[in-house]
C-alpha cells in the first residue's frame, strides 16, 4: 500500500530554501507601483479630473460621465503600461472569499484587428452574471440581476496582468449582495453624527472616519504534508491528530527567529503586499508552533478591509510558491492555539486627530473621556450584536479556549482609566446643582497621565480591550471578512452618538452650559455601561458566572449567536442608519446560518469518510499482524508462557477492536443524525441540529482515532502527524 505520508515527508525535507529577490532596495521605489494611486492619477489625469475624483473619494460626490471616460482611459493607459489586458470589477461577495470576472481590453475593430478598449461604463459598472453567489432569496437566482458598481475610495490594482477595480455590488432593487456595501454606508452614517457631536470640541471638523489596523494569524505547512491530509484540503482544519509530545509547552516558538522557510515566504509576501500598497509592517512567530503574525499601519477602515482581503488572497498564491499552505482557519489544531484577526479600531478626524487619543489639554482629555464613554455604553447596549457579528462556525472552536477571548463580550479600559471613570461617577452631576457657575466640568474631569500613551497595561484576555489610543477587537476569527465587525462597530457608535447628541442638546435646552451637558451625560452612560466593563481574567470560570449574574449574553455557538443579527432591535438600528434594512438583514443570516450549516455537513462527511477508508483499513491491518503473531506464539510457546507473554499482544488486540467497533457504531450514527437534520426545513433548527452532531459525535470519533494513532504502528499510519505538520520544516 502507497503511503502518503512518507512520500509527503521525503519531499518536505528535500524542499530548498527559495531566495528571495527585492525589486530594488528601496521599498519606497516600488510601493504602491501596482496601485493607481494618487500620484499615478497626477500625473495620468488632467487637473480637472483629479479634483473630482478627490471629492468623489473625499465626500462620496458623484463623479460625471465625461470625466469617468477620462478616469478609465488613463487608467488603461497606465494598466497597459504595466503589461495588463483584462480587467476586472473586484468585489466581496457573501460567499467570504472576493470575486472576479475578468474581460479583455481588446476588442475586435473589424478586418481581423483589434484595438484595446476602456470606457467610463466598463470602469463604473458592471453586470457579473453572478446568479450563483449566494443572496439569501434577495435576487432570484435565475435572474441574476445584480450588478457591480465602483468604489472610487479604494485604489485600483494589478495583480496576475489583470487591473482589479474595487466595487459594491448590489442588487437591481437595491439591496447590498455583498460585505462593503453596508460598511460604506455605516461609515457615512458614523461620519455626519460624529462630526456633529465633535462639534462640541471643534468647530472646524468636517469628517470623522473610522481606522482600521488588523493583525492577522495563521499557520504554515508544506505543501506536501497538506496535500497527504484531506482534512487540511476540505476544511482548511486537521479533524484528527494525536497531540505531539511537545507542542506549545515551552512557549518556545513565540516571538523566536523566524525559520528561514517562513522567513521567505513572508518577505515574498511582503513585496507583493507592498507593491499594491498594502502597509506590512510587523512580522512575528506566535504562540504555537508554525504560527505567525503579520499586521499593517492601520489605514481608513474601508482601504483596510480591502486590504485585509487582498492579504488573505495573496497570502495563499505566494505560499504556493514556496511549496507551503497558509491554514487560515480560526483552529487548525485541537489542543493548541488557533487565529484571530484583532481588530484595531479607532476614529480619527480629517484635521489629523485620533478621538481616542487622551490628549495633554483639559479640553482635550475632556473630548477624549466623552467618545470612550460613548463607545463603551455602544458596546454595553448591543453587545449581542456585537458576538453576532463575529460568529462563524470556525470561530467557535477558538472562542473560550483558554488562548481566545471567551464567547462573553466585555470591555477592558485599563487601571487608569477605570479610576478616571469612578472618580466622575463620585463627583456630583450638574443639573442637579443649585449654583454650578464655579465648576468647569473640563477642568474637573481628571487628566489621563500620559505614561498611559506608551504604557497600556494590557489584558490579553478581553475580547474588547482599549490599548492606549485605539479599541482592539480581538474576539474577530482569523478567516473573517473584517467589514462585518467594522460596520457593526461603526453603526452602533452611529447610533449611539445619535442618542448622545439629543440627550446633551436636551439638558442645553434646559439651560445648562455645553459642557456641564456634556458632562452629566457622560456620567450617566459611565454608570449604566458598568455592567459591561470587566478588568480580570475572561479565561475563568468565575467570569462566566459573574457576567451571567450581569446579565450579559453567553452564546456559545455560531448557531445561537447568528441571531443577533435579526432580532427586531439589530433591525431598527440598522434601518435608522439606513446601513441595511429587514430583508438585507434577513438574507445575510440566512446565508451565514446555511453556511455553518454547510460548514458542518462537509467536517462531518470528511470525518466519516476518513475514519472508514483510511484509520480503520490502517488498524484492521496492524490488528492482523498483531493475531499473526499471537498466534505464531501459541505455535512456539508452550501453554503456559503464551498466556504469560502473549498479554500485550492480546491487549492490544482486544483495545484496537474496542476502538474500531466504536468508530464504525459512532459513524453509522452520525450518518443517521445527518439524515435526520438534512429533513428539518427551519434553517435555525437545522443548524443547532448540526451544531449537536458536531457535539455528540466529532469527539467520540476523534478519541478513538487519536488513541489508534498511538496503538497502530508509526510505519503504516497514513496521515501526516501533528509532529510533522507542526515541526518539520
Ligand atoms: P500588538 O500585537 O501589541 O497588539 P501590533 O503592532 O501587532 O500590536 O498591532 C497593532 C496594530 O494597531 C497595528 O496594525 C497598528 O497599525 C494598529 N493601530 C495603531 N494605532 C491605530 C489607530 N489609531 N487606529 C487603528 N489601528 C491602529
Ligand atoms: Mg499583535
Amino acid at each position: 500500500m502507497a503511503n502518503f505520508r512518507f512520500t509527503a515527508l521525503e519531499k518536505t525535507l528535500s524542499r530548498p530554501i527559495p531566495k528571495v529577490k527585492y525589486p530594488s532596495n528601496r521599498v519606497s521605489d516600488y510601493y504602491g507601483s501596482m496601485t493607481f494611486n494618487h500620484k499615478v492619477m497626477r500625473e495620468y489625469l488632467t487637473e480637472e479630473a483629479f479634483n473630482v475624483v478627490e471629492k468623489a473619494i473625499d465626500k462620496g460626490e458623484r463623479i460625471e460621465r465625461k470625466i469617468t471616460d477620462q478616469i478609465a482611459s488613463a487608467m488603461k493607459a497606465w494598466a497597459i503600461g504595466k503589461g495588463v489586458t483584462h480587467y476586472t470589477h473586484w468585489f466581496h461577495p457573501l460567499t467570504g472569499a472576493t470575486a472576479e470576472k475578468h474581460d479583455a481590453f481588446m476588442n475586435p475593430s473589424g478586418e481581423g484587428r483589434v484595438i484595446e478598449e476602456f470606457q467610463g461604463d466598463a470602469l463604473i459598472q458592471q453586470e457579473p452574471d453572478a446568479s450563483s453567489f449566494p443572496s439569501g432569496g434577495i435576487r432570484n437566482t435565475f435572474e441574476a440581476r445584480g450588478y457591480t458598481a465602483w468604489d472610487p475610495t479604494s485604489p485600483s490594482f494589478i495583480i496576475e496582468h489583470t487591473l482589479c477595480i474595487p466595487t459594491i455590488f448590489i442588487s437591481y432593487t437595491g439591496e447590498s449582495l455583498d460585505y462593503k456595501t453596508p460598511l460604506l454606508r455605516s461609515m457615512s452614517a458614523l461620519d455626519s453624527i460624529a462630526v456633529d457631536v465633535y462639534k462640541y470640541f471643534d468647530r472646524n471638523v468636517t469628517k470623522v472616519y473610522p481606522t482600521l489596523g488588523w493583525e492577522q494569524e495563521y499557520f504554515l505547512v508544506d505543501s506536501a504534508l497538506y496535500t497527504a491530509r484531506p482534512d487540511l484540503v476540505l476544511t482548511g482544519k486537521t479533524v484528527f491528530g494525536h497531540a505531539s509530545a511537545k507542542d506549545q509547552q515551552l512557549s518556545d516558538h513565540y516571538f523566536g527567529t523566524i525559520h528561514d522557510r517562513a522567513r521567505a515566504f513572508m518577505q515574498d509576501l511582503e513585496i507583493e503586499s507592498h507593491k499594491l500598497g498594502i502597509p506590512l509592517k510587523t512580522r512575528h512567530n506566535e504562540v504555537a508552533p508554525s504560527q505567525f503574525e503579520c499586521a499593517p499601519v492601520f489605514e481608513e477602515v474601508n482601504i483596510a478591509v480591502d486590504h485585509n482581503q487582498l492579504l488573505m488572497h495573496l497570502m495563499d498564491k505566494v505560499a504556493r510558491k514556496h511549496d507551503l499552505r497558509v491554514l487560515l482557519h480560526e483552529k487548525p489544531y485541537a489542543g493548541i492555539n488557533g487565529s484571530g484577526k484583532h481588530n484595531n479600531w479607532s476614529l480619527s478626524t480629517n484635521t489629523g486627530v485620533n478621538l481616542l487619543s487622551p490628549g495633554k489639554t483639559h479640553k482635550d482629555n475632556f473630548r477624549f473621556i466623552t467618545f470612550l464613554a460613548n463607545i463603551v455604553k455602544a458596546v454595553h447596549d448591543n453587545e449581542e450584536l456585537i458576538r453576532a457579528s463575529i460568529a462563524s462556525e470556525g470561530n467557535d472552536l477558538r472562542l473560550g479556549a483558554n488562548e481566545a477571548p471567551p464567547a462573553i463580550i466585555s470591555v477592558f479600559v485599563g487601571e487608569q482609566i477605570t479610576n478616571t471613570l469612578n472618580e466622575i461617577v463620585k463627583m456630583p452631576s450638574r443639573h442637579k446643582m443649585k449654583d454650578n457657575s464655579k465648576f468647569d466640568s473640563r477642568i474637573q474631569i481628571p487628566k489621563i497621565p500620559e505614561i498611559l500613551l506608551d504604557n497600556t497595561d494590557r489584558n490579553r484576555t478581553s475580547p474588547f480591550a482599549f490599548t492606549g489610543n485605539k479599541f482592539e477587537f480581538r474576539a474577530v476569527g482569523s478567516t473573517a471578512n473584517t467589514a462585518k465587525p467594522m460596520f457593526v462597530l461603526n453603526t452602533i457608535m452611529a447610533d449611539q452618538l445619535t442618542n448622545f447628541k439629543a440627550d446633551v442638546d436636551k439638558l442645553i435646552g434646559q439651560g445648562l452650559k455645553k459642557e456641564d451637558a456634556i458632562f452629566d451625560i457622560i456620567k450617566g452612560y459611565i454608570i449604566s455601561s458598568t455592567p459591561i466593563r470587566f478588568e480580570g481574567n475572561n479565561y475563568s470560570q468565575e467570569w462566566v458566572e459573574e457576567a451571567a449574574r450581569r446579565g450579559l449574553s453567553n452564546h456559545q455557538s455560531a448557531a445561537e449567536a447568528l441571531r443577533g443579527f435579526i432580532s427586531e432591535k439589530t433591525v431598527a438600528l440598522f434601518e435608522r442608519h439606513h446601513v441595511m434594512n429587514k430583508k438585507e438583514l434577513e438574507a445575510r443570516y440566512e446565508i451565514k446560518i446555511e453556511k455553518y450549516i454547510k460548514k458542518l455537513q462537509i467536517e462531518s462527511r470528511v470525518m466519516g469518510d476518513l475514519a472508514i477508508n483510511h484509520i480503520l483499513p490502517t488498524a484492521i491491518q496492524y490488528q492482523n499482524r498483531l493475531i499473526e503473531n499471537a498466534r505464531g506464539l501459541k505455535e512456539v510457546l508452550d501453554s503456559k508462557s503464551f498466556v504469560k507473554l502473549s498479554k500485550n499482544q492480546l491487549n492490544s488486540i482486544k483495545e484496537i477492536s474496542n476502538h474500531i467497533f466504536n468508530i464504525k457504531q459512532d459513524v453509522e450514527s452520525m450518518v443517521e443524525a445527518r439524515k435526520v437534520a438534512n429533513k428539518i426545513e427551519d434553517f435555525y433548527e437545522k443548524a443547532i441540529a448540526y451544531r449537536d452532531i458536531s457535539r455528540n459525535f466529532f469527539p467520540s470519533i476523534r478519541t478513538h482515532v487519536d488513541k489508534l494513532e498511538l496503538l497502530v504502528d508509526d510505519e503504516i499510519w497514513p496521515l501526516p502527524k501533528y509532529r510533522e505538520l507542526l515541526f518539520i520544516k
